[in-house]
């Protein structure tokens, strides 16, 4: 009987990749609410330059890392791979915006040495604070009192809330120190401190995950960041050749209601367009807050938890000036939220990856606090003012953008607040329990970049095809 996919953004391209390896004889449906596919992922291309409206760039590092490089081999894109090696300006330099001045970061050991503004002393001596704090023992808390605690208050203010407003639009006060420095935390908890931690696990052989030859490669070359030719488009759009002719894909076709029969396996999409979906398992690749939509009139118990995952709201502002305008070159720079600015901050696309002579900038705004900042529906206009406003004040930049473009992305980044794993533990053990024909992944559960969500589709596969 037919396997469901539930949403065609990475995820649900990527579990269709894997299912269809592994069962090609079987039938499959992935529908698809939007007209497009891909999801977040969006490489607008016009006068020569690529406005990326969502991520830009993947990281090489990282244990779901070699995964990804795997899939873009398979997929027959790593000529298309253009990397950032370590020695390039944009990895050698990300910079904070704290004070009204920029801050280049410590990119070596050398640096951790130095008193470097904002810090009113060398990092290292921040850091070494972890060697005298005690362990607190807890279940979770949040990475800004994690951090504040064992490093102090300026690697707390000035790092940590600009990181993670980079990673997730997060407010760091309220993000999960055991989801997102999962490793730092059992450091502490198992063995005292982060330093005792790294000096134990220093010792430890720990499995590898298995390398393809890019991996290879991007360890040899010492990629810091990647992306692909064409944007990083070119993936989903890769991922839908590959398994178009095997995949029955229904764009424009959005589920409003799941109905589930375990004892019958058998699970009953019901479609906006009036028509149902039968198939025997679902595998939803929607966030989180939406499948709790669909599953709220047969599983409410289920449903309040996975309403409980909320995404953050991020506007995005792409520019384009027709010159070069930025003298210290680099990845960008992030304002930590304590600054009190409207941005989150800015990446230099135009040094990242160099189409000719000109400045491509994009502007992050809103995140955690895109309410409070811009009421409920603000105008374009009024956004890529602000913006606009931001850059002449960080960057010093009052030129016209020769194109601009911005876009509103509603509940884009899930937040992963306190308590996310326990929440995670309670939704498996739910479906569990019910015998549910129901698998999850996406970005809402076991990361939100996309080495993360690709390995959820994988190992989401996995286990199916294992029970
Ligand atoms: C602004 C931004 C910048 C980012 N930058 C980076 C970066 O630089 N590097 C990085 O690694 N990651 C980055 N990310 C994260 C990464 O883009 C996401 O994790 C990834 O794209 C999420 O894919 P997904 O398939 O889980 O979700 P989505 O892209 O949200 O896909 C879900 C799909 O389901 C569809 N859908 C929803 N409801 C229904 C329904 N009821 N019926 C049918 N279909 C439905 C939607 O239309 C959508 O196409 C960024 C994300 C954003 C938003």
């Amino acid at each position: 009987m037919t396997t469901v996919i539930l949403g065609g953004g990475l995820s649900g391209l990527s579990t269709a990749y894997y299912l269809t390896k592994k069962l090609a004889s079987n039938p499959i449906t992935l529908i698809e609410s939007s007209h497009r596919l891909g999801g977040w992922i969006k490489s607008n291309h016009s006068k020569d330059i690529i406005f990326e409206e969502g991520p830009r760039t993947i990281r090489p590092h990282g244990d779901a890392a070699p995964n990804t490089l795997s899939l873009i081999e398979d997929l027959g894109l790593s000529d298309a791979v253009i990397p950032i090696n370590s020695s390039h300006p944009a990895a050698k330099n990300r910079m904070i915006f704290v004070k009204d001045q920029l801050h280049s970061l410590p990119s070596s050991i050398k640096g951790l040495f130095k008193t470097q503004m904002p810090f009113s002393k060398p990092l290292i001596l921040q850091l070494m604070k972890d060697i005298t704090t005690p362990r607190k023992v807890i279940e979770d808390e949040s990475i800004y009192d994690f951090v504040n605690r064992r490093f102090g208050k300026e690697v707390a203010d000035y790092l940590i809330s600009a990181m993670i407003c980079g990673i997730c639009a997060g407010n760091s006060k309220e993000i999960s120190v055991n989801f997102l420095m999962k490793t730092l935390f059992r450091y502490e908890q198992d063995y005292g401190s982060i330093s005792k931690g790294l000096i134990w696990n220093f010792f430890k052989k720990i499995k590898k995950p298995e390398i393809g030859s890019l991996s290879m490669k991007a360890r040899q070359e010492k990629w810091s960041v990647y992306s692909l030719e064409n944007g990083l488009e070119m993936l989903p759009k890769a991922l839908h050749d590959n398994i178009k002719n095997k995949v029955s894909i229904e764009t424009s076709t959005k589920c409003t209601d799941i109905e589930i029969f375990p004892e019958l396996n058998n699970v009953i999409l019901h479609l906006q367009n009036g028509k149902n979906i039968s198939g025997s398992h679902v595998i939803s690749c929607i966030p989180s807050e939406q499948l709790g939509i669909l599953l709220q009139k047969q599983h409410p118990v289920l449903s309040d938890l996975l309403l409980q995952i909320k995404s953050a709201t991020v506007a995005v502002v792409n520019v384009h000036f027709d010159k070069k305008l930025i003298s210290r070159e680099g990845f960008g720079f992030l304002v930590p939220p304590g600054e009190k600015l409207p941005i989150l901050g800015v990446t230099y696309d135009s040094c990242i990856f160099p189409r000719g002579e000109n400045t491509v900038l994009t502007v992050m705004m809103g995140g955690a606090w895109f309410e409070e900042l811009f009421g409920k529906n603000p105008e374009k206009d009024f956004l890529l003012k602000i913006a606009l406003d931001q850059l002449k004040k960080t960057l010093n930049i009052s030129e016209k953008p020769v194109q601009s473009n911005v876009s509103i992305l509603e509940k884009c980044i899930p937040q992963y607040v306190v308590g996310h794993s326990e929440k995670i533990e309670k939704i498996n053990n739910y479906i569990n329990k019910n015998k549910l024909p129901l698998s999850l992944c996406g970005a809402s559960y076991y990361g939100v970049g996309i080495n993360d969500v690709i390995l959820s589709s994988k190992n989401a596969v996995d286990r199916l095809l294992k029970i």
